[in-house]
């Protein structure tokens, strides 16, 4: 898939599920309007990241434009704050989350893999999450850099972009109306 730049926030998409990513990427398919999307959508529009952000570190800045042309990859992040030692710790904000999630800190690396590309050294990555109000880190380490760069080159040659093999997944997946739907089989009576 080299036709477009991949949008970072959709890539966790793909590392949940394949199919998932091609419904709402390539084949532009809203998913279902569940209550927790909308929720999760308006919150995360709203919320106040100064607010939030660590006061005990400096603010590089707030919902930044990032790119790294060599993954071919572009998104925009929430927040990037800096340490003492001048390092930078990129910031999502989740309405919940599950620090164990692999897919959301997958994202997260794609937007330090763009920051590093244009020279910053990271710290770690942070999560904040907004119905506990806590910060989750993740240290910014190798075995997660080449995961995310799996990823990405996952989505570029990928030609069939496939079904979970995980049912579970399936059954609160906001998409899977539109994904099942042309898997009924209808039956046409003739006269
Ligand atoms: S319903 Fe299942 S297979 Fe379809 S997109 Fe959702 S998680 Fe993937």
């Amino acid at each position: 898939m080299n036709l477009f730049q991949i949008p970072i926030r959709k890539i966790q998409k793909y590392a949940f599920c394949p199919r998932q990513f091609m419904l709402e990427v390539i084949l532009q398919v809203p998913p279902d309007p569940t209550v927790e999307l909308i929720k999760g959508e308006l919150i995360h529009k709203r919320i106040d990241r100064k607010k939030y952000r660590n006061k005990k570190r400096k603010l590089f800045g707030i919902s930044i434009e990032l790119a790294n042309e060599e993954l071919g990859i572009l998104g925009i992040i929430d927040l990037v704050e800096i340490t003492q030692d001048g390092r930078l710790i990129p910031v999502e904000f989740k309405k919940n989350s599950n620090p164990n999630y692999l897919p959301d800190w997958i994202g997260l690396c794609a937007y330090a893999l763009c920051l590093e590309y244009e020279g910053y050294d990271i710290a770690h990555l942070e999560i904040y999450c907004h119905e506990s109000r806590k910060r989750y880190q993740k240290s910014y380490d190798n075995y997660l850099k080449q995961l995310t760069i799996q990823t990405i080159r996952g989505i570029r040659n990928d030609t069939e972009f496939k079904r979970t093999t995980n049912p579970n997944k399936c059954k609160n997946c906001a998409n899977r109306t539109f994904c099942w739907v042309e898997t009924i089989q209808t039956t046409i009576q003739m006269e």
